[in-house]
């Protein structure tokens, strides 16, 4: 199979549905990742998903819809916090569990009886979406465990003849997935952090819990027990306040020959003053946004990325931690 990077206009769109409503899968674009997306009603569109990115039986997938679907075909039980959150955060990147009415394929929650659902704001996927008028089931368009790609190019790289189409919607802004937020509860429960911090959903809300796996607890969230976002070379991550550590580091395993880079924001890159940079940026926002490309670049010209991790770690860069250390989680 050929795959094809298309723009989104009327003619993509007719030939992304005849391939969805076909059983098919089509890469889209969205604020946070490119998703890979099948119709969430049909069983062997949504194991084809699985299979496509071997990904584990039971990471459950996050169905997608356009801003005018109604959920309540979908899910029921949505309590008061929930409908507050989605008229203040969505569109947007923020995916909520609620309780599943079993509408769609069982393999989307893996058998469990909720389900996630996302209404993402990314013009070119809400296009996708309302031309479909179907919930799209759709993981990060990557192979499983790779970094998740934020440019159609990236999802070439990694499903290049394994989908005939990649709808092409530029960089995606945001940079790391949704924030997945557990609204089965009387609280909500952030299961995965993302650009919608826990206390925005506080605010909103009232309160926000977090939920930090312990061992022996059953996971609410089944991809938080998985290796993630992993870039294909070695990796080492140090903490802001092991700057020095870091270029020590750098300095030992480039005399040794090793071609090493290291990863970090603009403001530490200027105190390190090493040659082998991949800067991520200034600002919150542009971390975020230029990680997984960063990770992505990294792999290609090195043989060991050194993240050095930002100094803020609340809001998005909660966020963005998550997805630094899961991604330096060891050696390949
Ligand atoms: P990905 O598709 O790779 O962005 O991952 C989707 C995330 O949503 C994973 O962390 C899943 O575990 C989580 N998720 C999807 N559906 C559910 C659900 N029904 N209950 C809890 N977590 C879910
Ligand atoms: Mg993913």
């Amino acid at each position: 199979m050929k795959t094809q990077i298309v723009e989104i206009n009327e003619k993509s769109l007719a030939l992304a549905k005849n391939v969805i409503e076909g059983g098919g899968l089509v890469a889209f674009p969205t604020e946070t990742v490119y998703g890979l997306g099948a119709n969430a009603f049909c069983d062997d569109a949504v194991k084809q998903i699985y299979a496509v990115k071997g990904r584990p039986q039971d990471n459950p997938l996050i169905v997608h819809v356009h801003k005018d679907y109604d959920i309540e075909r979908l899910v029921c039980d949505i309590p008061s916090y929930a409908k507050k959150l989605a008229e203040k955060f969505l569109p947007g990147p923020l995916t909520m569990v609620y309780k599943s009415r079993g509408a769609v394929s069982p393999t989307v929650s893996c058998g469990l009886d909720t389900l996630a659902v996302r209404i993402p704001s990314h013009e070119g996927a809400q296009r996708f979406l309302k031309y479909l008028d179907l919930p799209i089931a759709a993981p990060s368009a990557n192979i499983s465990k790779h970094v998740s790609p934020t440019s159609a190019e990236h999802v070439l790289a990694d499903l290049n003849g394994k989908i005939p189409y990649i709808l092409d919607g530029g960089a995606s802004r945001g940079g790391i997935e949704s924030t997945v937020l557990d609204v089965t509860g009387e609280k909500p429960c952030i299961l995965r952090s993302g650009l919608i911090t826990k206390e925005m959903i506080a605010e909103v809300a009232g309160s926000c819990d977090v939920f930090i796996p312990k061992e022996g607890v059953k996971v609410r969230s089944p991809g938080m027990k998985y290796k993630h976002y992993s870039p294909n070379c070695c990796t080492m991550l140090f903490p802001f306040d092991r700057i020095e550590q870091a270029k020590e580091a750098y300095l030992s395993e480039t005399a040794k020959g090793v071609n090493a880079y290291i990863m970090c924001d603009s403001a530490c890159a200027e105190v390190l003053g090493v040659k082998n940079i991949l800067c991520l940026g200034k600002t919150e926002e542009e971390i975020a946004a230029s990680l997984y490309g960063k990770l992505r670049e990294g792999e290609q010209v090195a043989e060991l990325i050194i993240a050095i991790a930002p100094e803020k770690q609340d809001g998005i860069m909660a966020g963005v931690m998550n997805r630094l250390t899961k991604a330096c989680g060891g050696k390949q």
